[in-house]
């Protein structure tokens, strides 16, 4: 369950912002997720809830939102978003190409007290 390790870094970076705005608690938290992290919502929900227990975001809810994976193609320049782990170029069909958006995991926003 790769969420774990995830959500255990999510909290350092939690804990790191709360004490940078001077936070005791933090109640909410919205996350912008990339599709390529293969994050499943369910098992993501359940390892924050496990992992907070005792840590500044004990009481905090979690929600996400998924960002669709983007490509750009090296050979014609076109962008396009991929689906379903498809990389290839809708323009030429080719495969040589860089991914720009997906791999994110981000705090959108952060709510406290
Ligand atoms: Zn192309």
């Amino acid at each position: 369950m790769h969420e774990l390790s995830i959500v255990e870094n999510l909290l350092d970076i939690i804990k790191s912002v709360a004490e940078e705005n001077k936070m005791s608690r933090v109640t909410r938290v919205h996350l912008k997720i990339g599709n390529l992290r293969q994050i499943v919502p369910e098992m993501f929900q359940f390892a924050f809830d496990t992992a907070k227990k005792g840590t500044i975001a004990e009481s905090a809810s979690v929600s996400m939102t998924f960002v669709p994976a983007k490509a750009v193609c090296r050979t014609c320049g076109r962008e396009f978003i991929v689906e379903d782990n498809f990389f290839i170029c809708e323009g030429c069909s080719g495969i040589d190409v860089d991914v720009i958006e997906g791999k994110e995991l981000l705090i959108d926003t952060m709510e406290g007290e």
